[in-house]
């Protein structure tokens, strides 16, 4: 029994990365009100009067690099080859480094969607030794304005369905993955077709969710036993507040939407985490994509909370770690 309730603790877990100052950055501005005073520990000081303390199940100060991070992340990624839905999420406001936690760049650059890639082959690989035979399919998937698009397919509108729990996605095209090197054509092809939807509105990218769900199938050779199951690493729209950016209009409307999804998803994960019997996946587009990975039934998630580490962003960064002790309190 012990061992049931640690699996089922773990099956929500909290991270939070901060990244280093950009060089840019540290011209005009200082990085002083964030402390670490243990491991797994963030102490936040705005003004003596305030300071407050957190624990997480990670804290990612900014000297680990897009390998160390990759290195405490891949045991929890490994477990979709398990059977386990996964979904790993990064939250933050723009700019606090998402992107280049989930995509990066290149080379030591790369952030997890790469990483895993080439991870996810190489312990498929071992596990076929041992009789297992995978397939692995994607789809990428972004979330705009609360609608839905295939970012392998021109960006086409595609629609959700719940069919008894279970979120049915029409028209969204599944690209088998047959080897590693698969992967970075279909990455580019989701960048290209970002990038176009972005000449329509400069905060596009920060505007909407990315999602990229790995598609699992694995088979018993011996006894034809089978399973499958699903990783989503996603990429969170921003999460500054509408309210406090300053914006009217169609731009104030998308990102009340965006508001509204986040903290449904952090409602979602609060009250699954308490195991209530109603939690409301159904609310957003957002969550109804994430479902089946946000800690039901054979499901693990982690959310990585980015920072931005300079002062001027003390407040919104303040935000965010109280946004990441809310779902992990629960
Ligand atoms: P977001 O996706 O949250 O808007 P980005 O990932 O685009 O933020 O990061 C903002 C900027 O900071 C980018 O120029 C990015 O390259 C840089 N950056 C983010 N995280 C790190 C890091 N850990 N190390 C170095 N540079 C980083
Ligand atoms: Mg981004």
């Amino acid at each position: 029994l012990h061992n049931d309730v640690v699996d089922l603790r773990g099956q929500i877990r909290v991270a939070v990365r901060v990244r280093p100052m950009l060089k840019s950055e540290a011209e005009i501005s200082s990085a002083n009100f964030i402390e670490y005073p243990a491991v797994n520990e963030i102490a936040v000081n705005l003004g003596a009067k305030s300071s407050s303390k957190f624990t997480f199940e990670k804290v990612f100060t900014p000297v680990f690099t897009q390998k160390t991070i990759f290195d405490n992340v891949q045991d929890f990624i490994l477990s979709s080859l398990h059977g386990f839905n996964i979904g790993l999420i990064a939250f933050g406001q723009t700019g606090s480094g998402k992107t280049h936690t989930m995509r990066g760049g290149e080379g030591d650059n790369e952030g997890i969607i790469p990483r895993a890639a080439s991870y996810l082959f190489k312990e498929s690989k071992k596990l076929e030794e041992t009789g297992w035979k995978f397939q692995f399919s994607l789809s990428f998937l972004e979330i705009y304005n609360n609608e839905a698009y295939d970012l392998l397919n021109n960006h086409a509108a595609v629609k959700l369905r719940l069919v008894s729990n279970v979120v049915s996605i029409d028209g969204l095209t599944e690209h088998p993955l047959v080897k590693l090197s698969d992967m970075a054509g279909l990455l580019c092809i989701a960048d290209k077709n970002r990038k176009t939807a972005a000449t329509k509105c400069n905060e596009y990218s920060s505007r909407s969710h990315a999602i990229y769900i790995w598609n699992i199938k694995a088979q018993q050779e011996s006894t034809g036993i089978s399973t499958s199951s699903v990783l989503k690493l996603v990429d969170l729209a921003g999460s500054e507040r509408a309210k406090e950016s300053g914006v009217v209009g169609q731009q104030f409307k998308e990102m009340t939407n965006i508001n509204q999804s986040l903290s449904a998803l952090q409602k979602c994960i609060s009250m699954q985490k308490a195991r209530s019997q109603h939690v409301p996946y159904r609310d957003t587009k957002l969550t109804q994509v994430l479902m089946d990975c946000l800690g039901r039934g054979n499901s693990k998630t982690m959310v990585v909370v980015n920072i931005n580490p300079c002062n001027e962003q003390a407040t919104e960064s303040k935000r965010s770690i109280e946004f990441a002790a809310k779902m992990r309190d629960t």
